[in-house]
């Protein structure tokens, strides 16, 4: 009998359907794994989601399945007991965990098919992003404000204004009842009221600095609120009773400040603060926000920052206001000084021209005098009087010379004279009074000098006259030595020193007059006084001959008018000493041609007119002989 057809036999595992079955599982499991990873993305994504951890369970629950999928393509075949006790364990775990999410899915699905919870939801999320926009706003209105606030301070440069243009600028923009600004006292030990919005705190109120929030806000880098009923907020209001209003303050760094009264405070380097008080409307409704406090924060530290410019402002103002003043003082002074110098030369040319020539007469009449008959007394006392006369003459003409020096107005003659010829001269002024005085005279004048040469000759002469009667004036018995050299132009550089360096053009030469003696000598210390005018060395072995103390003074001006330089050399007291100087001067040329090409070089030069005529042009006449003679050199030693 064939068997039944209505019971399937056991039909045994085909190949092919088997090889079917296990890829489709494997694909499932596949799939299965791959949908929580994409549940773990959505919940991950999705913020506003409220049933997150459903979605988890959802997501164990497919991989559970999956689990299940993927075991069982151990099951198609003969299989052992541990795969059987792993298939027991996922399919256990798939059965809780799926009942578990069929149980919450009928707990949350009325949920979230109702509406209401949809709304709140949707509610929430709205105020969320409400909350953020607000704030996005708020902080892009306090960077306006700060920005208006900043370019208002600083619109102006006047620390008064700057302060009156915040608080109107704040109480407008953070809508105040009140804005004050507490200044620190001169001598910083009280706050002041200094400025006020709408003068609601009384004016020229104080408050001791020492109080604990004043010492708060002082410490804080931040605007921080304070009581109501503190000293720095108490307000006169005509509003009977009010809900005290919030209020914040905030301190003021005061940089370089001086005119807020603080000169005395009593450290320089401690930073000083002012503060600013900002308070509400009094309904007590409204409450400080962050960026509000933020705003107040930052307005103080640009207030800071215009009161430090204007204050620098204040003092380049001030500085430019003292420069003003002093250089109208400097003015005035240099009228004074031009109205002096005035005088000076006014009374310049009375000396000059009403002082000298009645001078010369006197002179020139007592020598006259001198050389009539005479008895002993008379002779003596016309001799006095010469002495005397020619004392002031020479005096009177150091002055002058000395003074016009000084003002620049004298100027060098540049004449032709006989080189030789002056030290010769020199010489016949200066040995009677060497004689009288034991003292022996050497002159030497160098094979190579010029026998003329072109210069201020009167002017040369002064020179090695008062050196070289200064010679024979502090040697008594000894010798006195003149050297004249030519300087040669090779050796130039070996006699600069920081204050001359020599130089030379063509036709021009170099004197040097060395004038040796070997009388008192002068100590080393008073070496670097003797060509100050007005000033004889204190410590002078020889203050029995007295001086003005003009004469090397002169000297060394006319010597720098001469392009030269004059210096003293002494061993010390009872050593002698040297007195030197170099001249520049032009030289006369010998080739008659070339002589005519003198007046060119030298503009002012006079055409020298042979040797024996120089004296007579010279102009040193009779009289002038007996002026020369009287130089102070000789007369004031005598
Ligand atoms: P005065 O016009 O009074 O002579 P000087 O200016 O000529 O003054 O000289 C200044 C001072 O320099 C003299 O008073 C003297 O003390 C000192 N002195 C100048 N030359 C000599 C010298 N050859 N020997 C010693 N002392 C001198």
């Amino acid at each position: 009998m064939d068997p039944c057809d209505c019971f399937e036999t056991q039909w045994p595992a085909d190949e092919l359907l088997i090889k079917y079955q296990y890829i489709s599982d494997f694909f499932i499991a596949f799939a299965y794994f791959s949908i929580p990873l994409e549940l773990i993305y959505f919940v991950q994504k999705s913020a506003f989601f409220p049933y997150r951890w459903v979605l988890m369970q959802f997501g164990a629950f497919i991989v559970l399945c999956g689990a299940t999928h993927f075991i069982s393509l151990w099951t198609f075949t003969s299989h052992s007991k541990t795969v059987a006790i792993v298939m027991t364990v996922a399919k256990l775990s798939t059965a809780f965990v799926s009942c578990m999410t069929a149980l919450t899915l009928v707990h949350i699905i009325p949920d979230l098919l109702s509406v209401k919870t949809r709304e709140l939801i949707l509610k929430q999320r709205a105020e969320d992003l409400d909350r953020e926009k607000g704030l996005i706003i708020k902080q892009e209105e306090s960077g306006r404000h700060v920005r208006m606030l900043t370019h208002e301070i600083r619109s102006t440069l006047d620390r008064h204004t700057i302060l009156k243009t915040t608080l109107i600028e704040l109480g407008r923009t953070l809508d105040l009842e009140e804005c004050a600004l507490w200044m620190p006292s001169r001598k910083g030990m009280i706050l002041q009221l200094s400025h006020s919005l709408h003068n609601l705190i009384p004016f020229g109120s104080t408050v001791p600095n020492n109080l604990p929030i004043i010492t708060e806000v002082f410490n804080s880098a931040k605007a921080i609120t304070i009581p109501p009923n503190c000293p720095l907020a108490r307000i006169r209001t005509s509003v009977g009773s009010y809900i005290p209003p919030e209020v914040v303050a905030v301190r003021v760094p005061l940089l370089h400040l001086s005119n807020f009264e603080i000169d005395n405070w009593p450290d320089h380097s401690a930073k000083s603060y002012a503060v600013m008080v900002l308070i509400l409307p009094l309904n007590g409704v409204r409450k400080w926000c962050d960026h509000e406090l933020d705003l107040v924060t930052v307005v103080a530290d640009q207030v800071a920052v215009a009161l430090s410019h204007a204050a620098i402002l204040e003092e380049s103002m001030r500085a430019r206001d003292q420069l003003t003043d002093q250089n109208f003082a400097l003015n005035v002074a240099r009228q004074e000084a031009e109205m002096a110098i005035h005088a000076r030369n006014d009374f310049l040319a009375v000396m000059n021209h009403e002082m000298r020539t009645p001078m010369h007469a006197i002179i020139a009449l007592s020598s006259l005098l001198l050389e009539t008959e005479l008895n002993p007394d008379q002779r003596a006392m016309i001799e006095t009087i010469l002495k005397s006369s020619n004392l002031l003459a020479a005096l009177v003409n150091d002055v002058l010379d000395l003074s016009r020096l000084e003002d620049g107005s004298l100027e060098l003659e540049h004449e032709v004279f006989d080189l030789h010829g002056l030290f010769t001269e020199v010489m016949k002024l200066i040995n009677p009074i060497a004689s009288v005085k034991n003292t022996s005279m050497a002159l030497n004048c160098d094979l190579d000098l010029p026998a003329f040469a072109i210069g201020d000759e009167k002017r040369l002469i002064q020179i090695v006259l008062n050196v070289v009667g200064n010679a024979v004036k502090f040697t008594k018995g000894g010798h006195v030595s003149i050297q004249a050299s030519i300087l040669s132009p090779e050796y130039l550089q070996e006699w600069q020193t920081p204050e001359f360096f020599p130089t030379l053009s063509d036709g021009l030469f170099y004197l040097l007059v060395q004038v040796k003696d070997s009388g008192s000598g002068i100590k080393q210390q008073d070496i670097p006084h003797i060509f100050t005018k007005f000033s004889e060395p204190r410590s002078a072995s020889n203050r029995s001959v007295s001086g003005a103390g003009i004469g090397l003074a002169i000297c060394k001006r006319f010597v720098i008018l001469m392009g030269g330089h004059i210096w003293v050399e002494s061993g010390g007291l009872g050593k002698g000493t040297t007195v030197a100087f170099l001249v520049r001067l032009g030289h006369y040329p010998n080739d008659p041609t070339m002589q005519k090409l003198v007046p060119q070089m030298f503009p002012k030069a006079r055409p020298h007119q042979g040797s024996g005529e120089l004296i007579q042009h010279r102009q040193f006449e009779r009289e002038d002989y007996k002026v020369a003679a009287s130089f102070p050199l000789y007369n004031r030693s005598m």
